[in-house]
């Protein structure tokens, strides 16, 4: 009986350990032609000024719009484009497309600037930055329009080698972001050393407010800090008036999350400039 039990378990549990393996393996292969089969796209979330619902910006986010198994998540295959090298061409195409995408807006006129996030694996390639040269000279984008997106913990691990990647990047004209900001190794005298422009607060302060005091202090504080270092500060994972309200008494006046909008397809852009009109004169 014991015996028995046992042996279901174990099958159980390889049962499950099996389907994790087996879908990490068919992402693993499906990634490899999906980009030559089109099967990507990007959506883009507003940033905005919360003061005058302008647009100030978009930040990039793809999506993996799979035949058979619809959207998947880029939680799930980022990750595994990163472990197999898949990311760099990836995060190439990724490049482009937002860059062309860019160009598209400023060709209407709106001057917004594009956050495009980039993988460990991308920011640590030596040929990142000569891409990333010719795609903005191939696309004719303002470079000042681009803010690139890392982590803290893609900077901690060889300084200096980070710091002079990031001079190498700024000198093409970009901006940097760090993203998901406080939730990594938060090292304020490294901080200072890395030329950085804009803190993002991540979600996880943000979603519980005002019912968190503490979130509420943290979040403060990266606010005040920011300033301090004379860096720009939005806030991620806006979904609430009352978080619109506690940023701004608090000095962050851009912010991004689904108050506003989720991530939208460039084809939805129209109705979400039209909803924030809409809010603007109401
Ligand atoms: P992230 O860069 O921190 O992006 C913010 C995530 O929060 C996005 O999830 C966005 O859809 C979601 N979000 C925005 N506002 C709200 C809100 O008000 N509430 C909630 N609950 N969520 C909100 P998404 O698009 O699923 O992307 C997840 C992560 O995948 C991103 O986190 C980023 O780390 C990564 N990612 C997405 N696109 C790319 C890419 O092109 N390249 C790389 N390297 N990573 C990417
Ligand atoms: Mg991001
Ligand atoms: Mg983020
Ligand atoms: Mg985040």
């Amino acid at each position: 009986e014991a015996k028995a039990k046992g042996r279901n378990t174990f099958h159980f549990y390889s049962q499950e350990l099996n389907a994790a393996a087996n879908e990490r393996l068919f992402i693993e292969n499906e990634l490899r032609h999906a980009i030559r089969d089109k099967q990507f796209v990007i959506h883009y979330q507003p940033q905005v000024d919360s003061r005058t619902l302008q647009v100030v910006g978009y930040e990039a986010l793809i999506r993996w719009f799979h035949p058979t198994e619809g959207m998947i998540s880029p939680t799930k295959f980022i990750p595994i484009a990163e472990a197999t090298g898949l990311i760099v061409e990836l995060g190439a195409w990724v490049l482009k497309e937002a860059c062309e995408f860019a160009v598209r807006l400023a060709n209407q006129n709106l001057k917004n600037n594009i956050s495009i996030n980039l993988s460990a694996r991308q920011f640590k390639d030596a040929n990142l930055v000569p891409l990333l040269a010719k795609i903005i000279k191939q696309s004719g984008v303002e470079a000042k329009r681009l803010h690139l997106e890392l982590t803290e913990s893609m900077l901690m691990g060889h300084v200096e080698a980070a710091i002079a990647q990031l001079h190498q990047l700024k000198a093409l004209g970009v901006s940097i972001s760090i993203d998901d900001f406080g939730t990594g190794y938060s090292s304020l005298s490294y901080l200072k050393r890395f030329p950085v422009d804009i803190l993002k607060v991540d979600r996880s302060f943000v979603k519980d407010i005002p019912q968190d005091t503490n979130d509420m202090e943290i979040t403060a504080a990266i606010i005040a800090m920011a300033q301090k270092l004379k860096l720009n500060v939005v806030a991620e994972g806006v979904e609430t008036i009352e978080q619109i309200e506690f940023l701004q008494n608090n000095n962050c006046y851009i912010v991004q999350g689904y108050y506003f909008s989720p991530p939208v397809s460039e084809h939805d852009l129209p109705a979400l400039y039209a909803k924030l009109n809409k809010t603007l004169v109401s």
